[in-house]
């Protein structure tokens, strides 16, 4: 590796440390509000959820502190299936036909088996064709 090419990938890293810290006074002003209702700093991997999504109502009773970015993931996702009229404990939203699913009709966390079938048949086609071409 060149010195060069050393020193700049050492300021590309600089760079993305530096905005994924944000400088206190940008902070949304949600987390300061959670801060303050816990009593204590709010690590920046604790995300805020709006129970309501709705990001500028930030009433105590509307923020959740998660966990970590995972568990914000899964509310949002156990919310999109109470959306649609499902049961967060027993389905899930397909990520690719958007419709409700029971678990075991999923494959994987965001793909129906249907879907995830239909594009390995799709796959297989294309890679037939390119063989007889
Ligand atoms: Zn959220
Ligand atoms: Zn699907």
């Amino acid at each position: 590796m060149s010195k060069s090419f050393n020193s700049a990938f050492l300021r590309i890293q600089r760079n993305i440390e530096q905005k994924s810290r944000p400088p206190k006074k940008y902070r949304q002003r949600y987390r300061i509000i959670a801060e303050r209702a816990l009593g204590k700093p709010l690590a920046l991997k604790h995300p805020v959820h709006h129970v309501d999504r709705n990001r500028r109502n930030n009433a105590n009773t509307n923020l959740v502190i998660c966990e970590d970015a995972a568990y914000h993931w899964l509310l949002h996702v156990r919310q999109r299936v109470l959306d649609a009229g499902g049961d967060p404990n027993t389905q899930r939203i397909c990520g690719n036909c958007h419709l409700l699913k029971n678990f075991k009709e999923m494959n994987g966390e965001n793909e129906c088996k249907k879907c995830h079938n239909e594009r390995w048949n799709a796959n297989r086609r294309k890679r037939k064709a390119r063989v007889t071409n």
